[in-house]
């Protein structure tokens, strides 16, 4: 069982998220588990304001240190060996390795930014990490760790009904998986490859991994190069290169 501690101003966010699909099976048999504290329950004063004007003027609010430096330790993560997250655009970026890495913490801390951020001092004196998913800006961090929150939930086992199908994702391999296909075999004139209705499961496996290393070629090269190949792996690779640099050829 992993936990996630989910520090934000805006907890309802996450009822939709936690409340259907695999997210809610795993809760409910306790393959994860997860509390939501929200920041302003631990600012001081009659109005509980977790947001200031910035030092040095410019426009925008930022959130303050003390609220959330009382939830943390509220939260003592040093206790349990807790890793404590940041989600911001400016943190490193978040991949399936990352997700591999978190999925091996039994408790994980995750604190949402808003408005224009927090007060730096959250980030050099109270995370271990700071975590981006993708180069654009969302409004607030709580998209951001419901995407961490699934994508390492996913890896914990119990969380998947079929724990193989985990370890043939795309990214998982350090490819992007081929197509899948479903029932019927034939729609609107578009048919099933004949290769998947052959029920020749060494012929439909070397298919697969044909179609997974077209698609990253075609995609995603940049993978290739960390992909761990086998030697079958390059001669297909310089196959499917011949057969593109043909097909360009003949368009030219
Ligand atoms: N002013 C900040 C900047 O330019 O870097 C952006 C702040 S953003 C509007 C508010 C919050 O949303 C951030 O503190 C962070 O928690 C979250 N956020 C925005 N984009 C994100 C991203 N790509 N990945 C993770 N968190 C993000």
């Amino acid at each position: 069982m992993i936990r996630f501690d989910i520090l934000t101003l805006f907890p309802e966010m996450f009822d939709s998220v936690l409340n259907c699909s695999l997210t809610k099976r795993a809760l409910e048999s306790k393959v994860i588990a997860v509390a939501l504290h929200n920041i302003r329950d631990f600012a001081a004063g009659r109005h509980r304001v977790t947001d200031d004007t910035p030092y040095g003027g410019g426009s925008g609010m930022v959130m303050k240190i003390e609220p959330v430096a009382r939830a943390l330790e509220a939260l003592s993560p040093e206790k349990e060996g807790a890793i404590v997250i940041l989600l911001s655009p400016q943190g490193e970026p978040f991949t399936q390795r990352v997700a591999e890495e978190l999925s091996r913490y039994r408790r994980i801390i995750l604190v949402c930014g808003h408005y224009e951020g927090i007060d730096e001092r959250v980030l050099l004196h109270l995370i271990d990490r700071e975590l981006s998913i993708g180069d654009y800006v969302l409004s607030g961090g709580e998209l951001a760790v419901m995407v961490v929150v699934d994508a390492v939930s996913r890896l914990i086992p119990g969380y998947v009904g079929n724990s193989e199908s985990v370890l043939i994702d795309s990214f998982t391999t350090g490819l992007l998986e081929g197509p899948h296909y479903t029932r019927p075999r034939e729609y609107n004139g578009w048919k099933v490859p004949d290769i998947l209705l052959s029920g020749h499961q060494k012929n439909i496996e070397a298919w697969r991994r044909r179609e997974s290393l077209k698609r990253t070629l075609a995609r995603r090269p940049d993978l290739l190069k960390n992909a761990g190949l086998s030697e079958e792996d390059r001669t297909i690779l310089e196959e499917l290169g011949a057969e593109k640099n043909n097909t360009d050829d003949s368009g030219a």
